[in-house]
C-alpha cells in the first residue's frame, strides 16, 4: 500500500491506496483496450451525457471533494472549492463538443465521389498526472480525451491519489463503462516500465526530468506525447504601472496554493524608478497573509504538499543567500507549535541579480525573486532570460507597452494587469520552450492531441 499523510501535520495517514504490480498495470492496459472498443462507438451524445452527469455529481458532492484535497494536498478549503467547481466545468466544456462538427467534407476531382475528414479517438491514452493539482489536471485531461472516444489510464501522483479514485467514481457513478477510465496507484520502480509499454499516446504534466525521460522512451516507439512542465514565470511592473493594484495582483500569483501553480509568479520584474514604493506595497501585503492549515477558514496560505518538497524549497532559499540574494522577508519555516509538524514555508521574497540560481531554477514554492531593471526594454530582455516559457504578466497603463510586451513575451500564456495564473477552461493553455510540447491543453486545441484524423473518399457513383 501507499500511505498519504496530511501536509498540516505529517504525522497523520489520511489515505492508503494500492502499490500495484507491474502485471497489474498491464491487466489494466488489456481491460482499457476491451472498454476502448465500445466507447469509441458510443454515440458521442451518449458520451456527453456521461460527462455532463458527471459535473452534476461533482457540484452536488463538492465539499467532500475539497475536504480530499485539503487533505492530501494542503492547500486551503477555499482554493479547493474553486478546483472542484472548475473540474465540472472542464467535463460540461467538452460535453458541448458533441455537438460541434467533428470532420469536413471535401471536393473530389473524381466522378460520383465524396471525400469526408473524419476525427477519430487514438485509442488507450496515458494521462501522468502531479499533486499540485491533482483534481483539475486530470479533469483537463479527461474531459478532451473521453468526449473523444478514448480509454484513459490516469496515473495519480503518490502524494495524491484518493481524489483521483474519487472523481473516477463519480464518472462511473454518471454512466462510464467499465474500464473505460481506471486509476494508476504504485512506486514508479515497479510499475513505470509497464505503464509506457503499451499507451497509444501520453498526456503528460510534471518535472522536466520525467518529461525527458517520457520524450526519450517515446520517440523511439512514435507515441505521441503531451507535455506541460516546468515554469518560472514573471510578473514585470513598468514605471507607470498602477503599484497598488500590481502588487495585490503579484502578491496572489506568487503566494496563492502556496506557489505550487505551474503558473504562479516566481520572478518579479520592477522599474527601477519604482522598485522601493513596490517593495513596500510587496510587504505589507504578504504580512497580511496567514499560515495555518488549509481546513482552518482564517488560513489563506496552506502547507507545501510534502516534507521533502518543503525542505526543498527552503534549500534553494538558502543557496539564495549563499550566492548573495537579499531575503526582504520570510525565508524560514513557521516555528509556532501548532504548525511544526507540517510542511510549512512562509512566504518569501529574495532580492537577486539576474544570473543567480533563484532567478533561473524553478522552486514551485512561496518564494518570489525579484529584479530590477531600466526601462522596457531590458525588462523584456529580462522576462525572456529562461529556459522556460509558460506564463508572463505585464503591468502598465500603456497601451503601447501592453501591446508590445504580448508581441515580445516568450511565453504561452501572456497576461496584461492580471495574473500570470487565472486561465479558464476554454482558455488554450501550453506553455513554449522548456515548459511545454506542441499541443495545446484546455480549449478547442485541447481535443486535437486526443484525436487523429482519417480521410475517407467514397464513390458513389459509376
Ligand atoms: P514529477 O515528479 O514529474 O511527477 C509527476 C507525475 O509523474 C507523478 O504522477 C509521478 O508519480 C509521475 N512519474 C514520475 N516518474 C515517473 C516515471 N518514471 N514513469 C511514470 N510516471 C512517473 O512532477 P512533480 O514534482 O510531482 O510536479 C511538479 C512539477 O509539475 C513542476 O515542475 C511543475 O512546474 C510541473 N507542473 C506543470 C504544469 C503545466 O501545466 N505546465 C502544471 C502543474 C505542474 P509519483 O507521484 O508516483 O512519483
Amino acid at each position: 500500500m501507499l500511505e498519504v499523510r496530511d501536509p498540516a501535520d505529517v504525522r497523520s495517514v489520511v489515505a492508503e491506496v494500492p502499490a500495484m504490480t507491474a502485471a497489474e498495470v498491464t491487466a489494466a492496459y488489456d481491460r482499457a483496450r476491451a472498454a476502448f472498443d465500445g466507447w469509441r462507438r458510443a454515440n458521442p451524445l451518449d458520451r456527453a451525457a456521461v460527462l455532463g452527469r458527471a459535473a452534476d455529481l461533482i457540484r452536488a458532492r463538492a465539499e467532500d471533494g475539497a475536504v480530499i484535497l485539503v487533505r492530501e494536498n494542503g492547500k486551503t478549503l477555499a482554493e479547493a472549492r474553486v478546483e472542484v467547481t472548475k473540474t465540472a466545468d472542464f467535463l460540461d466544456y467538452y460535453a458541448s463538443f458533441a455537438r460541434q462538427p467533428w470532420g469536413e467534407l471535401l471536393s473530389d476531382a473524381r466522378p460520383g465521389t465524396s471525400t469526408s475528414v473524419r476525427v477519430e479517438p487514438v485509442g488507450v491514452v496515458l494521462a501522468i498526472c502531479p499533486w499540485n493539482d491533482p483534481l483539475i489536471t486530470p479533469a483537463r485531461k479527461l474531459g478532451p480525451a473521453l468526449i473523444a472516444g478514448n480509454a484513459v489510464l490516469l496515473k495519480a501522483a503518490s502524494q495524491t491519489p484518493s481524489i483521483a479514485i474519487w472523481a473516477a467514481r463519480l464518472l462511473s457513478e454518471a454512466g462510464l463503462p467499465a474500464d473505460v477510465l481506471q486509476v494508476v496507484t504504485g512506486r514508479n520502480g515497479e510499475i513505470s516500465g509497464a505503464l509506457l509499454a503499451s499507451p497509444d499516446a501520453v498526456t503528460f504534466t510534471g518535472s522536466n526530468e520525467v518529461g525527458a525521460l517520457l520524450r526519450r522512451t517515446l520517440a523511439a516507439r512514435n507515441v505521441r506525447l503531451q507535455a506541460e512542465l516546468g515554469g518560472k514565470n514573471v510578473s514585470v511592473v513598468l514605471a507607470d504601472a498602477d503599484l497598488d493594484l500590481a502588487a495585490s495582483v503579484v502578491v496572489n500569483a506568487a503566494f496563492a496554493q502556496a506557489g505550487q501553480r505551474c503558473t504562479a509568479t516566481s520572478r518579479l520584474i520592477v522599474d527601477v524608478s519604482a522598485a522601493a514604493a513596490f517593495e513596500s506595497r510587496l510587504r505589507d501585503a504578504i504580512a497580511g497573509i496567514v499560515v495555518g492549515p488549509g481546513l482552518d477558514p482564517a488560513t489563506t496560505m496552506g502547507p507545501l504538499a510534502y516534507a521533502a518538497h518543503r525542505d526543498g524549497v527552503l534549500g534553494h532559499v538558502e543557496r539564495a543567500r549563499r550566492e548573495g540574494g537579499a531575503v526582504v522577508a520570510g525565508g524560514g519555516r513557521p516555528a509556532a507549535g501548532a504548525l511544526a509538524h507540517g510542511c510549512y514555508v512562509e512566504p518569501t521574497l529574495v532580492n537577486v541579480a539576474p544570473g543567480q540560481s533563484l532567478w533561473r531554477d524553478e522552486v514551485f514554492g512561496p518564494v518570489l525573486a525579484v529584479a530590477t531593471a531600466d526601462g522596457f526594454d531590458q525588462a523584456v530582455r529580462l522576462a525572456n532570460d529562461t529556459v522556460y516559457g509558460l506564463s508572463a504578466a505585464v503591468f502598465t497603463t500603456s497601451l503601447t507597452a501592453a501591446n508590445e510586451f504580448i508581441n515580445l513575451a516568450e511565453a504561452g500564456q501572456v497576461a496584461v494587469n492580471l495574473p500570470t495564473a487565472g486561465w479558464d477552461v476554454h482558455h488554450p493553455f501550453g506553455g513554449f520552450r522548456e515548459s511545454g510540447s506542441a499541443f495545446k491543453e484546455q480549449g478547442a486545441p485541447g481535443l486535437r492531441f486526443y484525436t487523429r484524423i482519417k480521410t475517407a473518399a467514397v464513390r458513389f457513383a459509376w
